[in-house]
């Protein structure tokens, strides 16, 4: 708690003076920095990556991460282009062995992490998991989880959030826990929806059928069910989230359709 009451009087000038503004012309109110956001976000992944490694949960799965790199390094040369200056972030992607867990998340700076539950539950295509990449990376293109981590540092839900999202209290302090806390909240609507258009965007001008992401929100939410979906409860579905991706497939399309070459980003 003094952490946070210390990190809140430190950040509160900030979080006065800063409001900016996401790809889609909305207003979002950041309380740290971006610049702070991907530092502390850098610290947070090696942390749990660490922390994946010690208990042997890190994929050797040599198939399956080539799949995922290939996929995801597409979608990280679009990015850049997008937004010219990620080429300074240090892009990064691992597979955690978690068959339980159908979850996918990524931090500020391009730190991201899918979990082998959601290839083995989906059974995504190519264009399908590109969708879910491409999701993420918007979320880190758009700054949303600088917004989270806001988020995480202002409420007393962080306090909690941070020894459940842990297990050790020592892992991680201050805006580097709110790092970590951040996967673990879902997105607001508006969020979501923002993600999803440049999501679908960025997957068309990677190669990704735009399709892909009508049928891959149809799979999730007919699999929710029967399992532990911690990608739906960080990322809310419903019928009018499949209606507006449908919408959204024909004005994708002259992007997916284009012949051009399709780079990869090493990983
Ligand atoms: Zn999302």
């Amino acid at each position: 708690m003094k952490i946070l009451k210390r990190l809140f009087i430190l950040f509160f000038p900030v979080w006065l003076v800063a409001c900016t503004t996401t790809p889609t012309g909305r207003s979002q109110f950041i309380m740290i920095s971006e610049e702070t956001a991907i530092a502390q976000s850098a610290t947070a992944y090696v942390q749990v990556m660490d922390d994946y490694n010690k208990k042997g949960q890190l994929s050797d799965d040599k198939a399956l991460i080539e799949r995922v790199n290939r996929i995801t390094g597409r979608l990280i040369y679009e990015a850049i282009i997008m937004r010219p200056d990620t080429k300074n972030w240090k892009w990064s992607m691992k597979v955690i062995e978690d068959p339980k867990t159908v979850n996918a998340w990524s931090m500020a700076g391009g730190r991201m992490a899918l979990y082998t539950g959601l290839v083995n539950k989906i059974e995504p295509t190519d264009d399908e998991l590109a969708q879910v990449l491409a999701h993420e990376i918007a979320h880190a293109l758009a700054k949303h989880t600088a917004e989270k981590m806001s988020v995480a540092l202002a409420t007393s839900l962080g306090v909690l959030a941070v020894s459940v999202a842990t297990d050790n209290r020592n892992i991680a302090t201050g805006a580097s826990a709110a790092a970590l806390v951040a996967v673990t909240l879902p997105n607001s609507r508006v969020a979501e929806s923002e993600a999803d258009e440049i999501g679908v965007e960025l997957a068309a001008r990677a190669g990704f059928n735009p399709h892909a992401a009508v049928t891959l929100w149809q799979k999730m939410s007919k699999e929710s069910g029967s399992s532990s979906f911690d990608f739906l409860s960080t990322h809310p579905s419903s019928d009018k989230r499949i209606d507006r991706l449908q919408a959204l497939v024909p004005r994708m399309m002259p992007y997916y359709e284009e012949q051009k070459p399709h780079p990869v980003y090493p990983l």
